[in-house]
């Protein structure tokens, strides 16, 4: 049986995510098959570039979940009861779209898949996450050691089943269950025994100002763009995470990748 990466987009800036991914990941040089889940709200003529890229497009409908839920669960609900006080969410994002991820225990067809955020890029190849056992993440490490106890479920090792996926539903909506960091909450819960993946398999980008120290460009696997998306125009850190961004650019057009290892990082030791 096959493997595959799993990514997920519900809107135009997400496919610019998926596009960077997709030609990441081709740069791996991986046999497995690259699936893009997509939501009604995207035009067909806007996966014809991650088709391109040999993507496998696959629409999947939102969750049949309770209208409470959806309620408490709607951006503007969401960010009230449980603010962002880190960093910024970009306008495009929707936390409802999140909860699409878990359509990824419906893929059958495959043994185990491996879930990326749409804004991710993969640096080296990461093959052997699909011998790691269900379910194992990287903790949420970006500003201090607290953070090892969360996980990060921008990355995630899974194996499809219906049995699961129908487990999830029911743990999912319960009576005035509210999940303040949507699936990642969710994902935790439902799978308090996780295996811990490294943090260079999922290394996200507020280390590189934050924990200079755990920055190591030749061991990273993935980079990880949470919280500011680097394609935003009005990027308040765009400064900041120049380095990071003009590498997400080069993977988002296709150019050649520069030798990354050769960028500075001013907060880090020598
Ligand atoms: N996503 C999406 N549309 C949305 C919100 C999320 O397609 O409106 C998908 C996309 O794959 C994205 C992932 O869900 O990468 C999680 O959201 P995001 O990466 O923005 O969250 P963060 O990593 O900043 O917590
Ligand atoms: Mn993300």
């Amino acid at each position: 049986m096959h493997n595959a990466f799993v990514t997920l987009v519900t809107n135009a800036d997400y496919i610019m995510g998926a596009t960077a991914l997709a030609h990441s990941l081709r740069r791996t040089r991986t046999s497995a098959d690259v699936v893009v889940l997509h939501t009604g709200a995207v035009e067909q003529d806007a996966l014809v570039g991650l088709k391109a890229l040999g993507c496998r497009i696959v629409a999947v409908d939102h969750l049949p979940l309770s209208d409470g839920f959806n309620q408490r669960h709607a951006r503007r609900n969401l960010h009230g009861a449980a603010p962002f006080t880190k960093g910024r969410k970009p306008d495009f994002h929707t936390p409802l779209d999140n909860f699409c991820k878990l359509r990824l225990w419906q893929l059958t067809e495959y043994r185990t898949v491996v879930f990326l955020d749409a804004d991710v890029v993969v640096l080296k190849n990461i093959d052997k996450l699909f011998d790691y056992p269900e379910f194992s993440a990287a903790p949420n490490v970006y500003e201090s050691l607290a953070d090892f106890h969360r996980l990060n479920s921008g990355v995630f090792v899974a194996r499809p089943s219906t049995e699961t996926f129908e487990r999830m539903l029911v743990a999912l909506d319960q009576p005035d269950a509210f999940w303040r960091r949507t699936d990642q909450t969710f994902l935790e819960s439902f799978f308090p025994d996780w295996h811990g993946l490294p943090v260079f398999m999922n290394m996200l980008q507020y280390v590189w100002f934050n924990m200079p120290a755990l920055w190591d460009w030749k061991a990273i696997s993935i980079l990880h763009y949470q919280y500011e998306k680097p394609w935003e125009s009005n990027h308040p850190k765009a400064e900041q995470l120049s380095p990071l961004i003009d590498l997400w650019h080069a993977f988002h057009e296709g150019r050649d990748i520069p030798d990354i290892t050769g960028f500075a990082n001013p907060g880090a030791a020598s």
